[in-house]
């Protein structure tokens, strides 16, 4: 369990899953959430698609062929996986369960299929928030800019994003991703929030029975 604060109030860490379609903003509001945040570190997960550009083994995803993913999947060292735009993806066991044992906090930039596992798998740890765009011809537009991907890719998310949308009201939480400074903040209030939810929190009932016999 994570140190106890002054109060010998300690908390269990809880797992935050931010989802959007392609373009929707994710990576980059999962980035800022995550600077200045020390608790929260970011799920590295397993894909068996290429790298992009500037992507890095091991600190952006771990890049793996199909024969090692579907062994790790065997030995049960995938907590959730999924297959997106023809390529599989998954999150590794070990690093959430470690985690939550230590009270620190993981985010993860995962899909709708993933959050679903994640949540059945550890109900009550999952926290989870859906970013919408302002509208489709903006998602466009942002899926263009970032340059990563050639026109039939984009054309293919584009084409994805309207079914991903559609599973917004399996989340806790609903933003509309209009102004990226504003869309950080709200997330770091319902982290904020969620941080202090009492369910989560130990040692509560017995800094109350202290305050209250002492
Ligand atoms: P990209 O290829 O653009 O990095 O990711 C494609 C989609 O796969 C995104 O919606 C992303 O959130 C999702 N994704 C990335 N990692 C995982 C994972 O480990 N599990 C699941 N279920 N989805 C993932």
């Amino acid at each position: 369990m994570s140190e106890a604060n002054a109060d010998g109030i300690a908390r269990r860490g809880l797992l935050f899953v931010l989802s959007s379609p392609s373009g929707g903003g994710k990576t980059s509001v999962g980035r800022a959430l995550r600077e200045g945040d020390p608790n929260l570190h970011l799920s590295v997960s397993l894909t068996t698609r290429p790298a992009r550009p500037g992507e890095r083994d091991g600190v952006d995803y771990h890049f793996v062929d199909e024969t090692t993913f579907l062994r790790a999947v065997a030995a049960k060292a995938m907590i959730e996986h999924a297959e997106v735009y023809a390529h599989r993806y998954g999150t590794p066991r070990a690093p959430v369960e470690r985690a939550l044992a230590l009270g620190q906090d993981m985010l993860f930039d995962i899909d709708w299929q993933g959050m679903r596992q994640l949540r059945a798998a550890l109900p009550g740890d999952v926290v989870s928030l859906y970013l919408l765009p302002p509208s489709m011809a903006e998602l466009e537009r942002r899926l263009a800019a970032r340059g990563q991907d050639d026109a039939a890719t984009v054309a293919r998310r584009m084409a994805r994003a309207a079914e991903e949308i559609g599973h917004w009201e399996e989340y806790d939480y609903v933003l509309v991703n209009r102004d990226f400074d504003e869309t950080v903040a709200a997330a770091r209030a319902i982290l904020a929030a969620e941080r202090l939810r009492r369910s989560r929190r130990t040692g509560l009932a017995a800094f109350v029975s202290g305050l209250l016999g002492g």
